[in-house]
Order: structure tokens, then sequence, then C-alpha cells
């Protein structure tokens, strides 16, 4: 279900014949942005009535849900920036007409780790538009956006309420976690804990700074009830140091496209080390 009010807008806007070929996204939340796209392109190519239930019984809706489509392409930042020949590809792929669907849709994930040679290599498609490519610049960072993207594309803003109310599940989990995490359990805990959880990569984003703020407030030397580094009084202050530092690093790394599982585990084994 669509839940930004833009968003919404800019499907009915579709519908009504009223189009551009590229919008910059502005959010504050890029999953559940990239989520509302996504249900637009569905309604745009979906060659059935498209309803919410599409993605049980329309194949094409079904495949846009997976990320399977090759008329539909995500492109993530690779390491720290988008590099020209992720989108030397997206050109190359979308030189002939849809095969596919009815439109050929790019999107880009955090837009403004976009460089000027990358940005180059996509200006054909904002200059030269043709009817049947669409493109979508995802970004939580509208300034960092280079001035050439922004001025020829659609700006719209799609911004989402915060999730304030940290689900109590998720502070269950956090607390277990890092209760093994402290009493020094092996890589396991990922494969046979969290992982079998299933959980998004936001709610596991949510997860670790649930276990980020237990740890300033244990180094400020405040005292929470419920903050179970309280029961650990045998931590260092140094350990307590070295681990803020890890913990911020999976903050920061989380955001980009990199495996989950080998995160976690990156993260156990410098938790461990940490410890040490
Ligand atoms: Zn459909």
């Amino acid at each position: 279900m669509v839940t930004s009010k833009s968003i919404k807008k800019l499907i009915s806007n579709y519908s009504n014949g009223k189009y551009s070929h590229a919008f910059l996204v502005e959010t504050n939340n890029l999953d559940k942005c990239l989520s509302d796209i996504k249900e637009f392109i569905k309604v745009l190519n979906c060659p059935h009535v498209f309803s919410e239930n599409c993605n049980k019984s329309c194949n094409l809706c079904k495949l846009i849900d997976l990320n399977n489509l090759p008329s539909i392409i995500i492109v993530r930042p690779d390491g720290m920036s988008i590099k020209k020949n992720q989108l030397l590809e997206v050109q190359e792929k979308f030189s002939t007409k849809p095969v596919y669907s009815k439109f050929n849709v790019y999107i880009i994930c955090n837009a403004e780790l976009m460089n000027d040679s990358s940005a180059n290599s996509i200006l054909k498609f904002l200059e030269e538009p043709e009817d049947n490519i669409i493109g979508f610049y995802l970004t939580e960072n509208k300034e960092q956006i280079l001035s050439t993207i922004k001025s020829r594309c659609e700006i719209i803003k799609a911004i989402y309420e915060e999730d304030n109310v940290i689900n109590e599940e998720l502070i269950k989990i956090a607390n277990n976690y890092l209760q093994s995490i402290l009493k020094n359990e092996e890589l396991i805990i990922n494969k046979e804990y969290l992982l079998p959880l299933s959980l998004t990569r936001a709610q596991i984003e949510q997860i670790f700074k649930i276990i980020f703020n237990y740890y300033l407030d244990f180094n400020k030397g405040k005292y929470f009830p419920g903050n179970i580094l309280n029961e650990n009084i045998l931590l260092s202050e140094l350990t307590v140091k070295k681990q803020i530092v890890i913990i911020e690093k999976v903050l920061s790394m989380i955001k980009f496209n990199v495996n989950i599982e080998l995160l976690l585990d990156y993260f156990i084994i410098e938790m461990r080390k940490a410890s040490d």
C-alpha cells in the first residue's frame, strides 16, 4: 500500500496523462520510499486492472515485487558511491524498447552519491527523454544532489512519519542479541537467532540504534532501567569506547547495499576483538 501522499498524487496524475520522465524524490525514509515507488511502477505497468492483490495473482506485479523484472533496474551505491559503469549498464539495457512491460524504469537510491562522471553518463536520459523510460532519483539529502540532475527532474517530497514508538518486540530482540554478545557467544547467534527472524533492513537498523543508545548512556554513566549493560559492570571503559565505534560503523554501513549476513558477522567478530 502506498503511504506517501505525494506519491499517491503522482499516481493519479499519471493516470490523467500528465507526466514527467524523471523525478527527484526527496525522502526521510529510503526503504519506505522505494517500496512506494515500486507500487507506482506496478500501477504504470500492470497489464490488468491494478489492485492491491496483484502481487499474488499477476505475474508482472509479482516480478516487480521480487526485483526480478529486467525492465526495472534499481541502482544502489557500490561501496560509497554510484559508479559510472553502473549507469552505463542502465543505458545499455534500456537502449531498446521495453519488452517485458510498458515502461523501462530505473531507480537510483542515494542519488546524492553520484559524482560528475556518473551523472554525465546518465544525462542523455534527462536531456533527450524517451516516452518509455522513467527515472527516479531517491535521496535523503537533496542539498548534495548535483545541480545538473536537480534542474532536469520534477522534484517531489515523500516524507514519512518517524517510527517514534519503537516496537516492544524489537527491544526484546535487541536485548537478547546484546546479552548473547556480552556472553561472548559465537557467530552462531546470527545464524540461529537473528537471521531466522527475517527482519527487514530497517528493523535491523532499529535494533542497532537501540544497542547504540544503551552504549551511549552507559558510557556517560547514566543509569536507565532496562539497559542490560548495567548488569555487565565488568566491561572496561576502553572496551565500551571501542564497541561504540564498531556500532557506529555498522549503523553507517547498513544504509548501503552491504550484505546483511556479512555485516552481522563482522559486527560479532569486531565486538569480540574489542572485548579481549
Ligand atoms: Zn498487476
